[in-house]
């Protein structure tokens, strides 16, 4: 469009303004979203059933997409961009392809410490990364934070993916900001000494190696356990089964959680239709059906839990706005690498 208007001349361009001024631009929004489509796509169909609002879904990795946006630059049609992780959506605010919105609707439903500060980001749905350990090995009064899995008695027991993975490193990332700086490095030693196995995998890879019996303990992200515990697969159940959730740090700061979120994007030329889709998703009907089909909990107060989710007991989430864990992220990889957490 941009290219073919640049080769018109000023009096074709004068047409094509009264045109314009006929038919109203189309309504539409240009979605670049690393999360599944079958995870969001049936969301923003009921979006278009009920605005008229055209969706145009472009799906890929978190890493790519905001790559991505960031050589498109000014002229990247995305108007939204949806990803996981705060540390990711944090690092697309300071990559500069984001956009701050505000709106009450979204002020409303969305608790401060699960959105960007400047409205750069909002969270759609959050994740917790509590401890889970083998049931049968671990009693439930043997643990109780973050902190106490560094010591020695954990020896060889625990499984858990590597640093270069965004989930850990906003893990640490939150227990900077509690701890700070040395605590957190003389913890890393700790912990990673205690490792069962050099890192490998992804977080359901831990959940297995720990029902095989390599460790006792996996931390991972609940929606991997709900997910393999909802599974048609019966041996994933099985290995789902053999684990239990505990939730750390609580009468203290409380368990480490985070987000998946979306921002509007700088180079947006559908703002308007951008916060709507984002409005949308914050109803409680969308938020509902998305932490359901996602096994995650809905940022928004009050909204239903997945049968499994709610399984998994009642929390005290660390309070921390959790663009901290952004803010934090580059020191947190630091010291990862220091402790030697592969
Ligand atoms: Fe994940």
């Amino acid at each position: 469009m941009r290219r073919t208007s640049a080769r018109l001349g000023a009096g074709a361009l004068a047409l094509l303004g009264l045109v314009a001024l006929a038919t109203p631009v189309e309504a539409e929004v240009n979605v670049y979203s690393a999360r599944k489509e079958d995870l969001i796509k049936p969301l923003l169909d009921r979006f278009t059933e009920r605005t008229g609002i055209q969706v145009n879904l472009i799906t890929a990795d978190a890493g790519p997409l905001l790559r991505r946006l960031e050589s498109e630059g000014r002229n990247s049609p995305a108007d939204l961009f949806i990803t996981t992780d705060a540390g990711r959506l944090h690092a697309a605010k300071e990559a500069g392809v984001l956009r701050s919105v505000s709106s009450p609707a979204l002020e409303a439903a969305v608790p401060q410490t699960y959105r960007d500060p400047q409205g750069y980001w909002y969270g759609l749905s959050l994740r917790a990364r509590p401890i889970m350990y083998v049931k049968g090995k671990v009693k439930p009064a043997e643990l109780s934070s973050y902190e106490a899995l560094a010591e020695p008695r954990w020896k060889g027991r625990i499984c858990i993916r590597g640093s270069g993975n965004i989930y850990n490193q906003s893990l640490v990332a939150s227990m900077l900001e509690a701890n700070g700086h040395k605590a957190t490095l003389a913890w890393l030693e700790g912990f990673v000494a205690n490792f069962a196995r050099k890192p490998k995998g992804g977080d359901r890879d831990q959940i297995k190696a720990a029902a095989a019996g390599e460790c006792d303990i996996a931390i991972a992200n609940t929606y991997y356990l709900a997910r393999m515990l909802t599974s048609d697969d019966e041996a994933q159940r099985a290995i789902a089964a053999k684990l239990a959730v505990f939730w750390p740090n609580q009468g203290e700061r409380g368990a480490h959680v985070n987000v998946s979120g979306a921002g509007v994007t700088a180079s947006s030329s559908h703002t308007e239709e951008a916060v709507r889709l984002l409005e949308f998703l914050v109803t409680d009907a969308s938020q509902e059906w998305y932490a359901e089909v996602n096994n995650e909990y809905p940022v928004k107060s009050g909204v239903k839990r997945s049968g499994v989710v709610a399984g998994f007991g009642e929390f005290v989430a660390d309070g921390i706005n959790l663009s901290v864990l952004g803010y934090n992220n580059r020191e947190a990889v630091k010291l990862m690498d220091r402790a030697g957490w592969q």
